[in-house]
């Protein structure tokens, strides 16, 4: 029997610090009371598992994982679960304070949570994955629950586990309990729209900032970096608002065409080939220039920290529209205002998961199920209402949307603090 330990992994970076100086910065800025901070810096609870999982060798392997619930005055706890070898305490912990913003930002009446099991999942066997998940669910089974905690997929983690986790639940508790978890396949109480919410969602964004900085769709040229779930589908619907989409890229590199890349021929090339590059009629690039290139709108679909203090000053788009968690950091951020240029944050941007996420609760919970039209037009909503919040917030400090977004979800999370008689 072998245990995997909790924190083996040494840390020069730690995400939990990093939340809690940006939960400061937005406090020391909206002036707020220093015992709404001290209740905000730390998770109402944090649930360490161990989780013996029966190998197809026959031996058993114990893995750690863990359940963070940062804050929940404004509705039950919601966030994903994370299969990962490098996952931590603290990046779980940082993880699930940033679902409360997130949660708050998107207008949804949910607190925060996030989850994390230590392993790395391509190395296991179909069955050792189920059973893994069956036992990380059943040892959480006590803090979760429709009305308690619903987690969603995250990294590694995908429809089928969240099938697995609804399945263990309904089992612990004698009938089924669709609610639990939301990201389910549609046949078990998923939603329609799920797949597509993000880039759904960021393109409503998209119009709102256009509006605002008098941008014309129709003659406005996008670069998106990453071309997976999110970066995908951004291309495809910013298509379809008539902007034109002159670079993408994946993990392999880059293409730009100055008359614009085609959706459909450039996912059908990616599906095909593997990678973006090498699409014909399209010059092959790096990714350091896709961030760089002559365009009006930047899509950080991939990874973070891709724009930093070294290329800031070298993006030439007007616009930034955060579909990745974190591609921005805070030092290229302070660049990238100073030179007056509009980042619209990722807990705003790509707010439009764990939207339709909420969209797949309420359908469960009424046991009625909406159409993708409904879906669609319930996303908008919040959407714009959202970002209207974000953009009169960061107005009213002269702050940034990141700075903007932070304060308007601290604000409304301490108002019902307060209103709770929790503070
Ligand atoms: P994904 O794994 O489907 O796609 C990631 C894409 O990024 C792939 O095309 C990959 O090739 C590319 N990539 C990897 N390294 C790269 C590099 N160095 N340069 C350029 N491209 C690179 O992941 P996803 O679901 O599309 O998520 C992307 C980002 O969006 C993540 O930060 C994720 O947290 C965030 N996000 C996604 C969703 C969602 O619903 N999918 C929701 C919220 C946030």
């Amino acid at each position: 029997m072998s245990v995997q330990k909790a924190e083996t992994k040494k840390e020069v970076y730690n995400p939990y610090e990093t939340a809690i100086k940006q939960l400061e910065r937005a406090a020391k800025t909206m002036d707020l009371e220093q015992s709404a901070v001290e209740v905000l810096k730390y998770p109402r609870r944090v649930l360490t598992v161990a989780i013996p999982v029966k190998m197809d060798d026959g031996s058993v392997k114990v893995f750690t994982g863990f359940r963070s619930q940062h804050n929940d005055a404004l509705g039950p706890f919601k966030g994903g679960v994370r299969y990962h070898p490098n996952v931590t305490v603290d990046e779980v912990k940082a993880l699930s304070m940033w679902m409360t913003w997130k949660c708050a930002v998107a207008g949804l009446p949910y607190g925060g949570a996030k989850g994390g099991v230590i392993v790395d999942p391509h190395k296991l066997s179909v069955g050792e994955l189920e059973r893994l998940s069956r036992g990380y669910f059943q040892a959480i089974s006590t803090i979760v629950g429709p009305y308690q905690d619903i987690p969603a997929p995250d990294v590694y983690t995908n429809a089928q586990v969240m099938a697995w986790f609804m399945d263990e639940y309904s089992r612990v508790k004698g009938f089924n309990n669709f609610g639990v978890v939301t990201g389910k396949p549609i046949v078990v109480g998923g939603s329609l729209g799920r797949d597509t919410a993000t880039a759904r969602g960021l393109s409503f964004v998209v119009e709102e900032a256009a509006k605002k900085l008098g941008l014309k769709l129709k003659e406005s040229t996008v670069a998106v970096q990453g071309y997976g779930n999110a970066g995908m589908y951004v291309h495809r619907f910013l298509e379809e608002l008539g902007a034109k989409v002159v670079a993408v890229s994946d993990s392999k590199g880059g293409i730009f065409s100055p008359s614009g890349l085609k959706y459909s021929e450039v996912a059908k090339h990616k599906s095909e080939t593997g990678s973006v590059v090498d699409f014909k009629g399209a010059k092959n690039i790096t990714n350091e220039e896709l961030l760089e290139a002559e365009v009006d709108i930047l899509v950080p679909a991939a990874l973070e920290n891709q724009i930093t203090d070294r290329n800031a000053s070298k993006i030439r788009a007007s616009l930034v529209v955060e579909a990745a968690n974190g591609p921005t950091t805070p030092e290229a951020d302070d660049i990238l205002w100073k030179e007056g240029v509009t980042v619209v944050p990722d807990v705003l941007a790509n707010s439009g998961g764990v939207t339709v996420s909420y969209f797949e609760w309420v359908q469960n919970l009424q046991n009625y199920y909406w159409s993708a039209e409904q879906v669609d037009s319930a996303l908008k909503q919040k959407m714009v209402a959202a970002f209207g919040e974000v953009w009169n917030t960061s107005k009213k400090y002269s702050v940034d949307m990141r700075q903007g977004a932070y304060i308007y979800a601290i604000g409304k999370v301490v108002e019902a603090m307060r209103q709770r008689g929790w503070i």
